[in-house]
């Protein structure tokens, strides 16, 4: 790719573009899971066992503990775009971080200039 400064200039501006068109977003992530119940005799502990489910969780980090809730089939369908959107969020703005060390490299660079 080409170095000049006018290059990192238009992808950062792609970049800043990108994030205009960005749904919103949820942290977190998505736990889709079978599970046994407590009913004696339920095809769920037989062997082999036929677990339940499947159940959909969203599960995230609050102050270092981490916080399930349940969600239906439809609910979990949104909550998957919406967390692809929070890391599509942090692809897009570790690209500016890196587009923009290029751009002031070059500037603090010019000014050096004698
Ligand atoms: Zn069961």
């Amino acid at each position: 790719m080409a170095t000049n400064g006018r290059a990192h200039h238009t992808r950062y501006a792609a970049l800043k573009r990108a994030v205009l068109t960005l749904g919103p977003i949820r942290r977190g992530s998505l736990v889709r899971r079978f599970m046994p119940c407590d009913k004696p005799g339920c095809c769920c502990q037989a062997s082999p066992p036929e677990l339940h489910g499947p159940y959909y969780q969203w599960t995230r980090k609050v102050r270092g503990k981490t916080v399930t809730v349940r969600l239906t089939r439809e609910e979990a369908h949104l909550f998957e775009e919406w967390i692809s959107n929070g890391r599509q969020l942090d692809r897009i703005v570790a690209q500016m971080e890196a587009v923009s060390l290029r751009i002031t490299q070059r500037l603090v660079k010019q000014r050096r200039k004698p």
